[in-house]
């Protein structure tokens, strides 16, 4: 294993960092004000739009993209150091078109898309004109198996008929979102894993009913989370990505960069709760001393530096096996990581916020939204119980 950063990296990590000193940690106030004074919260506030036109002027953009012919080209071992750093806020990876739910968006568009479907719809994400949606979860049914997806894809002639509620259908408020990946049962009757379908549907499509703005922890994110019915939506067979039956094996080569990138951000997070816990504690004086002196506190900087870094060394060997070995060869690092990055940085960001008392709970600083972010992830894209399950799984099947 070699871990050593190359020199694309080391280059854009310096550019990376500058940039967000300059332009990102100096507008996150800004854009936390333009949301609250804007007449519709899940609009880009324009502050947005400007750090990206800097961002991709620079070349800052798009680098999550590991397919050559839509980004830098860069492998995950490479982005990774990358990913941290914009995680160290919460709206860095939308400065560089790096967001979910857009990322995964487009590797499914890149990886299983036609080429119609890539003009029409993968080069406007990858310019930022639009943003998508991915439609999976479903109120009704425990959608953590995603073989109960109850959402039916019928063909009807020249289309598809969609019918379904799905819900935590995040950035479906956006005003700027075009597209949903929608996933279905296209055949009840066919093996378990060939089921499902994922089909591309244009947002304005008659029959899609956006019925609540769901909050998370009582925050409403920018992007937005819906919940949402689709009846009788109509879609041209086109529409389908790859075959019927093949949205299971979508998912799949989906899954392993999207959640490098999610554990990468929770580092950055991490980090950035360690820094603040520093230096809050180096001026906090309770009872003659700074709280830096403690006992207890040192304990939490100290154990935090030691997670933090446990959790970068295991990120990284995923990503080093993703590139060399592939996706499915690191099926159980990838689920590792998403469990255990998102759990350090919960932890961490919880003694941070202890450490700041009363302040650590408002909105004067970023612990109290990444204390919801951090704990929310742990269920989205998958509850840590799943992940574990499939690790689980596979390490038991060596000794079988
Ligand atoms: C902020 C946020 C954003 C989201 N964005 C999207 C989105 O954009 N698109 C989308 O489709 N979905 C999205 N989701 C939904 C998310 O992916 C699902 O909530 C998740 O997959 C779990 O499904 P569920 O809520 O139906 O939980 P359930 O399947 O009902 O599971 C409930 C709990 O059961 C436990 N559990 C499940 N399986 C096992 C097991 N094998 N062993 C032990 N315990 C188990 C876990 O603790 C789990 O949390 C989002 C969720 C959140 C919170």
């Amino acid at each position: 294993m070699d871990f050593s950063y190359s020199a694309r990296t080391d280059e854009l990590l310096d550019e990376l960092e500058y940039f967000m000193d300059k332009h990102v940690y100096p507008a996150e106030k800004v854009y936390a004000e333009q949301i609250a004074a804007a007449s519709n919260p899940h609009e880009q506030p324009p502050v947005m739009r400007e750090l990206q036109a800097e961002a991709r002027a620079q070349g800052l953009w798009n680098l999550f993209m590991t397919h050559d012919d839509c980004g830098v080209g860069l492998t995950n071992l490479e982005y990774a150091p990358l990913a941290e750093v914009m995680g160290r806020s919460l709206i860095g990876n939308e400065v560089f078109n790096c967001s979910a739910p857009d990322t995964g968006n487009m590797e499914i568009l890149a990886l299983y898309g036609t080429e119609v479907q890539r003009e029409q719809w993968l080069k406007p994400l990858l310019d930022c004109g639009i943003r998508s949606a991915f439609a999976m979860t479903e109120p009704a049914v425990a959608s953590s198996d995603a073989t109960n997806i109850g959402s039916t894809i019928r063909r009807d002639g020249d289309h598809y008929v969609l019918n379904g509620r799905k819900w935590y259908i995040s950035g479906i408020l956006d005003p700027d979102c075009r597209l949903l990946i929608f996933m279905g049962k296209s055949d009840p009757d066919a093996p378990t894993y060939r089921q499902q379908s994922m089909i591309l549907v244009p947002a304005d499509t008659p029959g899609i009913e956006v019925l609540r703005d769901l909050p998370m922890f009582g925050y409403h994110d920018r992007l937005g989370h819906g919940e949402v019915q689709f009846t009788d939506v109509r879609v041209p067979v086109e529409n389908m990505l790859g075959n019927e039956g093949d949205g299971f094996a979508i998912a799949q080569g989906r899954l392993g960069p999207g959640r490098m990138h999610y554990a990468m951000r929770a580092i950055g997070m991490a980090e950035r709760a360690l820094e603040l816990m520093c230096r809050r504690s180096l001026v906090r004086v309770a009872f003659g001393q700074p709280l830096a002196e403690r006992g207890v506190v040192r304990e939490w900087i100290a154990r935090s530096r030691m997670e933090i870094d446990q959790i970068r060394l295991l990120v990284l060997q995923a990503s080093w096996l993703m590139d060399t070995k592939g996706n499915a060869a690191a099926r159980s690092e990838v689920a590792a990581i998403k469990v255990a990055a998102m759990e350090v940085a919960h932890k961490v960001v919880d003694r941070a916020v202890q450490t700041f008392g009363a302040a650590g709970v408002s909105d004067d600083t970023v612990l109290a939204r990444m204390h919801a972010v951090t704990r929310a992830l742990q269920i989205a894209d998958g509850p840590n119980e799943v992940h574990l399950r499939t690790m689980a799984r596979l390490e038991v099947k060596r000794y079988r």
